[in-house]
């Protein structure tokens, strides 16, 4: 879909064609990405996008021989940083996989979640095949992932490595952007707070109910063996 045209690296400014995957004159790595705003290429790592002048987002690709595998398509991940953020995409399907720490940090910041979910949203991919609902296993550890409602509510459903990470396919992203600009995560996040706060005054009210069955017990016993039968008497009052 898109035509190759000639880009500048954005290490050393040099005029590259966008097939390149590094740069001919300093070898940098290379990958395009799609303008956020204009739709055009630009390298990952430039400054502005040389089509409209959009300021690009700030993203980085990184060198990682330990990248794993796209638990679908089977091809190397390549590791990006994006607003101090690590994620690993995959070129071909346009997933993406955020390890356990990052994603933790994701979740609780607006600004980074909306660079990087901006980011991964920005791209255009040509054939992303509909995921077919199957378990994929972690990039990490190979084992078959979870399947889990992302934040709970959402109903999107993510592969997830309790220990390693978060795979997000492709068509998911505009999904969870979605979700999280309406305030979802903020919601899920309110909604667990309240049944915590459920939680708590569930566990308060029951200790009040056996501290109340324990002193009147107590007292029962005292009445028991101070009055003798009158004792079951009160104890049938106040049950
Ligand atoms: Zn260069
Ligand atoms: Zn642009
Ligand atoms: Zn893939
Ligand atoms: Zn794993």
């Amino acid at each position: 879909m898109n035509q190759p045209e000639s880009l500048n690296c954005p290490n050393c400014g040099g005029a590259v064609m966008s097939a390149l995957t590094n740069c001919e004159f300093c070898s940098t790595r290379l990958k395009t990405v799609g303008c956020a705003k204009c739709m055009g290429m630009m390298f990952l790592g430039s400054k502005f996008c040389g089509h409209c002048g959009a300021t690009a987002h700030a993203a980085e690709l990184l060198d990682d021989a330990t990248a794993g595998e796209c638990p679908r398509c089977k091809i190397r991940l390549q590791s990006l940083k994006i607003s101090e953020v690590h994620i690993r995409e995959c070129e071909r399907c346009g997933g993406f996989w955020s390890a356990a720490d990052a994603f933790e940090n994701l979740c609780s910041d607006h600004e980074k979640q909306a660079s990087v979910l901006g980011f991964a949203g920005s791209y255009r991919h040509e054939n992303p095949d509909p995921p077919t609902i199957s378990y994929v296993p972690c990039p990490d550890c190979s084992q078959l992932m979870n399947r889990s409602n992302f934040a709970r509510s959402s109903g999107i459903i993510v592969d997830m490595c309790k220990q390693h990470g978060v795979w997000f396919d492709a068509g998911e992203l505009p999904k969870i952007i979605d979700f999280i600009d309406k305030g979802g995560l903020d919601r899920a996040r309110e909604k667990e707070k309240i049944s915590m706060a459920d939680e708590r005054s569930r566990i308060r009210d029951e200790q009040r109910r056996l501290e109340m069955m324990s002193r009147r017990s107590g007292n029962m016993k005292f009445d028991e063996e101070r009055s003798g039968s009158f004792g079951s008497l009160i104890s049938k009052l106040f049950d």
